[in-house]
């Protein structure tokens, strides 16, 4: 659905959902700059005020190249919107291949990213304790980018570090400590969580469902190291930094330090990676970028009335006063300073009031998100739906369809928890279909699994169409 979020700013489909709301791609349909906004309804989710406080406060002290940007927030009627600089290259578990990873060069790119994220956090004396594929997010140029600090705190104030007490994270990807009941330190716990990242990209799968006594797969690492799946997929030099990073005794663990000096870390492998192809060719930046006093970059927040800025941003709050309403409501919006393409602005104004046959004007601006779990198909939208419908049974999923052309398809995942995804179809031309698949609620990696199982089977209706494609190839398919 396309809607005028406010002047100028078109808001377009869902990038995703978190725990307690959407995530919305705003694109500006004269610059054609595009925003993440993550709305939290405040009314329904009453208990996470004070925690989305934290949140924003904690990632509003953060700037760093692998660390996605907050421009600002606003809240709106007891809604609470949080600007963030857009991600277009989705998310990394989409790069995951279940059960086989990916090439380990691509994972030591990410990883060196993800660790410098991780560095730069603990050097502020803040600790993520949710890190998992689902939370680490790819710019245009295939740049890891960390993001939801929704479990985040502050471990080291005035350089006096102190303990945590705070169960949290996502069962595979948490600490053994974290999970005793016992006190534990926040950096060992967070260098734990990008361990099993790493077993992901190189594995395709997670290597136990919970770090604890009762899980075989954990005690049988912890006893017997590597015996196993996934870890006779890895080659030598990756185990050995493993085996260093995934230590049970958090101060035995390897710390950033040690990590960045492991020989696989500092690797340079022969061939460099795969190259990836993006949606469009990345030109300069149109907006300037402000900077500082510091000389940090920074973004230029407008806003109509209070916003919660932070200091840096506070001058433009005050000198930027920039009304744009909807109906009667006034609402803040950040102008900012992330290179996007002259090509989004073409197909904004090709595609932006596209309707699809379900009546609802979503627009194929789905291009700019490099997602893998995408497919184009061959036949039209009716026999498109009754295909998927035929499939969901076959597979016995759980699944609804509201409106026409969206899917939410229900399952339990590969450690029997609740994994929810969504398929959209969507009109391309009258002919073709993009069928878009996203995950809801779950494991990202075992999602991916049934992306797969489902594509198999819709085969022989699926056109051989890259699944990244330029914008060359996406605009032909525009009306
Ligand atoms: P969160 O509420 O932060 O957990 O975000 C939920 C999902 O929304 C993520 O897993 C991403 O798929 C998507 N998302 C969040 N932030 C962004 C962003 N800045 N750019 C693109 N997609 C995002």
């Amino acid at each position: 659905m396309s809607t005028e979020f406010v002047e100028g700013w078109e808001m377009l489909h869902t990038l995703g959902e978190g725990a307690f709301g959407e995530v919305k791609l705003l694109l500006n349909k004269v610059s054609g700059d595009a925003v993440a906004m993550k709305i939290v309804d405040l009314v329904k989710n009453a208990n996470v005020t004070t925690s989305i406080k934290k949140e924003i406060a904690i990632h509003k002290k953060l700037n760093h190249p692998h660390i996605i940007k907050v421009y600002g927030n606003r809240k709106e009627q007891g809604v609470e919107y949080i600007f963030l600089e857009y991600a277009s290259g989705g998310e990394l578990f989409d790069r995951i291949e279940p059960d086989i990873g990916m090439k380990p060069q691509d994972a030591q790119k990410y990883f060196r990213h993800l660790i410098s994220g991780v560095e730069y956090l603990h050097s502020l004396g803040i600790v993520h304790r949710d890190i998992k594929p689902e939370n680490l997010l790819l710019d245009e140029h295939d740049n890891l980018k960390i993001t939801d600090f929704g479990m985040a705190t502050i471990f080291r104030m005035n350089g006096k570090d102190r303990m945590l007490d705070k169960q949290c994270g996502t069962l595979p990807y948490v600490a053994p400590e974290v999970l005793s009941g016992k006190q534990y330190h926040g950096e060992p716990a967070d260098i734990w969580s990008c361990g099993v990242v790493l077993v992901a990209m190189l594995g395709g799968e997670l290597p136990w469902d919970s770090p604890t006594n009762h899980c075989e797969d954990y005690v049988s690492w912890k006893e017997c190291g590597i015996t196993k799946q996934p870890w006779c997929k890895i080659e030598n030099l990756a185990l050995s930094i493993l085996r260093r990073i995934l230590n049970h005794s958090p101060p035995r663990r390897y710390k950033v330090s040690e990590i960045k000096q492991h020989q696989w870390f500092t690797k340079q492998f022969k061939d460099q990676g795969t190259p990836v192809k993006l949606p469009g060719t990345p030109l300069k930046k149109k907006i300037k970028l402000n900077r500082d006093s510091t000389g940090r970059e920074e973004a230029i927040l407008a806003c109509s009335q209070p916003v919660h800025c932070d200091r840096t941003n506070q001058n433009h709050c005050d000198e930027l006063q920039d009304r744009t309403s909807i109906g009667k409501k006034q609402v803040g919006l950040c102008s900012f300073s992330q290179p996007t393409n002259p090509e989004h602005m073409l197909l904004t104004s090709q595609c932006l009031g596209t309707q699809t046959q379900s009546g609802s004007n979503q627009t194929p601006l789905h291009r700019l998100v490099k997602r893998m779990t995408r497919c184009i198909m061959n036949t039209d939208f009716d026999k498109t739906r009754k295909e998927l419908e035929r499939l969901l049974d076959l597979f016995g999923y759980t699944w609804r369809e509201c409106p026409q052309g969206t899917f939410t398809i229900s399952c339990k995942d590969i450690r029997k928890m609740d994994l929810t995804f969504k398929a959209n179809a969507m009109s391309l031309n009258g002919v073709s279909v993009l069928l878009d698949f996203r995950l809801s609620h779950g494991c990202g990696i075992d999602f991916k699994r049934h992306f797969l199982k489902i594509r198999g089977k819709l085969k022989p209706f699926i056109s051989e169409v890259p699944m990244t494609w330029s914008l060359a190839d996406a605009t032909n398919t525009i009306p």
